[in-house]
């Protein structure tokens, strides 16, 4: 294996500097930008560059046949939503090196996927799950323990050691969002299994510090930066990537739908698998497809109980 100090011009000063910004890891510092590089381990952009060659070298990143794209797509898990319908809609759960996005109204589901989600990524796989941990970033105070405890009951599993194995980062600003994320690198590299990173709510703090036109384009650029560190997470460690998004009424839509998810492109073309989740009768969620690199567009129902999400 290769060590940070065998790349060349890395000396034991510049490997400890990239240490302690969490670029211990060979993949992370092949996936990473020269700039980022540069600005986290606080080293020239010149060495960035220099690093991160040498480290996509080591790491043999360049072209690949298909032959060899197919053979990483077997990697892929898939970590169940709880209902059959629902994941049969999405390619048989939750996509482990893609980002998944939910989005929706008030109470439409949003955070009960989320908290179902952080039981059934721990299953074994013959049942749906990763056998892994799990990362819920938290922006809005939603995340439940409660229901974390009702969920896991439902499953017969031991209530304390699911708990255990969700580790929970409340961000109180989109800068502590960014940084939390940048966090999990450092918490899987000590070790954690981690299979899913969950954000829950993506948006809020954003859509709350950027107010005016005058102010979106920095908000977009930041969200960016976040939503790349995310993708690279998932690409590097085969994490599944879920996070969920609000939706802003569109009064003036004719046809199509009267509501559409925030966030402008960016997060359009960030997401691999985008979901609507919208409230039915009698208590019953409507699940749409919207977008999939390799699904069609389709809906499902499901019911949200105490003991989680069921069809
Ligand atoms: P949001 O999309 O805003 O995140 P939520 O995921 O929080 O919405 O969904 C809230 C809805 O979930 C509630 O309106 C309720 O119908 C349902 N719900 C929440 N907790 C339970 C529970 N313990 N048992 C059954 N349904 C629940």
């Amino acid at each position: 294996m290769v060590e940070l100090s065998d790349l060349p011009g890395v000396g034991e000063k510049t490997a400890e500097k990239l240490r302690d910004a969490g670029f211990a890891d060979m993949m992370r510092l092949a996936t990473a930008t020269a700039k980022e590089l540069s600005v986290k381990a606080e080293i020239g952009e010149g060495v960035a560059e220099k690093v991160i060659e040498a480290a996509r070298r080591s790491e043999n990143i360049d072209f690949e046949t298909a032959l060899e794209v197919d053979e990483r797509r077997k990697d892929v898990g898939h970590i169940t939503v709880g209902s059959q319908e629902f994941n049969d809609l999405i390619g048989g759960g939750i996509e482990t090196q893609s980002i998944t996005e939910v989005f929706g109204e008030f109470g439409s589901g949003k955070s009960q996927i989320s908290h179902e989600l952080a039981v059934t990524v721990q299953l074994p796989e013959e049942l749906g799950g990763l056998d892994g941990e799990c990362v819920f970033v938290d922006t809005e105070n939603t995340f439940r323990p409660e229901r974390i405890r009702q969920i896991a009951e439902g499953f017969e599993l031991d209530v304390e050691e699911v708990l255990g194995r969700i580790h929970v980062a409340r961000a109180f600003n989109s800068s502590h969002q960014i940084l939390m994320v940048d966090k999990i690198n450092d918490l899987i590299q000590s070790g954690k299994n981690v299979k899913l990173v969950i954000v829950d709510s993506l948006m809020a703090h954003f859509r709350a510090e950027y107010v005016g036109r005058e102010s979106l384009a920095v908000r977009q650029q930041k969200l960016n930066q976040h939503l790349h560190s995310l993708q690279q997470i998932a690409n590097t460690y085969n994490v599944a990537v879920f996070i969920t998004n609000q939706v802003q009424a569109k009064p003036d839509s004719f046809f199509g739908s009267p509501t559409k998810a925030i966030g402008g492109h960016v997060l359009g073309h960030a997401s691999t698998y985008r979901i609507w989740l919208k409230k039915g009768l009698a208590g019953k969620r409507i699940a749409r497809l919207v977008d999939s690199p390799h699904l069609p567009e389709g809906e499902c129902v499901f019911k949200i109980t105490s003991e989680g999400i069921v069809s």
